[in-house]
């Protein structure tokens, strides 16, 4: 129902990242290969995410914004061993509850369908003329709210944090090619050819990208592999370090401290490093039903992947600084 709903979206719908995050997370769980993120006011007055992916029939699009509603998850077996992005179904109901959008879809095979939705409610349904693929527009967040409306911090800021998200969602998806606008100015644009080295250059510049250092290692259960940047390039903050497990981009500080550690080796503490860092195993060894952002992460044989971790880093640098 409509209060649940809205209870919910004060879980996921922190601020503008937070949509963009979870519509952009639909388009690459819909296979797409092209993904455009259109914002205005920093995404408080309207982000639009258009796709290239596999659509959605008449009927899935207006059952999507019900709560619970995921295609991705058809049984409890299935969440143990998530490959999608999404799973729970609950996203486009809270982001709904709380905003203005209008949604074109098509499957490719039956019409495409149009749907307008104000605060939770169905307002129109209607068959349009689409080319394959989905395209989201999402406006005047939290006019209903404002309460929440109130806690936005400046354009600056949020803008800010969606853009950290999509050069994030870019470097996990380098065989996507993404572009993000504010305003009709371009802000990232990616080529999705697959190369992450190549993404990164095009967030950082080419200067940084030809300074990093690539690591790989695995063991039993695990793959790990990325880009280090050299001693030299030390940053201030832990923001550029960017993890990544099976795709899916999440945080945790026991990952992050074993890669501080990898590199507090060989260089003073206080100084950052640069890193990205990809791991590939069995989704039955990670747990992110952890919170509804899908960030936070637990991972089964964590010590031994820290380890690795630590290793392939540590390998890495070594063979470079010494
Ligand atoms: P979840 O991603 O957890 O399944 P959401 O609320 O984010 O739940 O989306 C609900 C459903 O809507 C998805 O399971 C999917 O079937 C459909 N959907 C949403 N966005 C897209 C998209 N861009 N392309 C195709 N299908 C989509
Ligand atoms: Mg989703």
């Amino acid at each position: 129902d409509l209060l649940s709903n809205k209870i919910a979206a004060g879980e996921v719908v922190e601020r503008p990242a937070s949509i963009v995050k979870e519509l952009v997370e639909n388009s690459i769980d819909a296979d797409s290969t092209i993904i455009e993120i259109a914002l205005e006011e920093a995404g408080l007055m309207k982000i639009r995410v258009t796709d290239n992916g596999k659509g959605m029939s008449s009927v899935d699009a207006v059952q999507s914004f019900e709560r619970h509603a995921t295609s991705k998850i058809m049984n409890e077996h299935d969440l143990f061993r998530i490959r999608t992005l999404g799973f729970r179904g609950e996203a486009l109901a809270s982001i709904a509850s709380v905003t203005k959008i209008n949604l074109w879809t098509s499957d490719g095979e039956t019409t495409g369908t149009e749907v307008h939705i104000e605060g939770g409610h169905l307002i129109s349904h209607k068959s349009a003329a689409l080319r394959k693929g989905t395209d989201i527009t999402v406006s005047q967040l939290f006019y209903n709210t404002p309460a929440r409306l109130k806690y936005m911090k400046t354009i600056q800021t949020e803008l800010g944090h969606t853009i950290g998200l999509v050069n994030r969602l870019a470097l996990s998806h380098p065989e996507i090619a993404f572009k993000l606008t504010h305003y009709s100015q371009t802000i990232l644009q990616t080529s999705g050819s697959g190369d992450q080295l190549r993404v990164f250059s095009d967030i950082y510049g080419i200067g940084l990208a030809k300074k990093m250092i690539s690591f790989e290692g695995s063991n039993a259960d695990y793959k790990v592999s990325g880009y280090v940047s050299l001693p030299e390039q030390t940053r201030a903050s832990r923001n550029y370090i960017t993890l990544m497990v099976n795709g899916r981009w999440v945080k945790s500080y026991a990952i992050d401290r074993a890669i501080l550690d990898a590199f507090h080796t060989y260089l003073p503490i206080g100084r950052l490093p640069i890193a990205i860092v990809n791991i590939v195993g069995d989704p039955i060894l990670t747990d992110v039903n952890v919170h509804p952002s899908k960030q936070q992460i637990r991972m089964s044989k964590e010590g031994e992947l820290l380890s690795l971790i630590q290793e392939a880093i540590g390998q890495a640098i070594r063979q470079n600084v010494i």
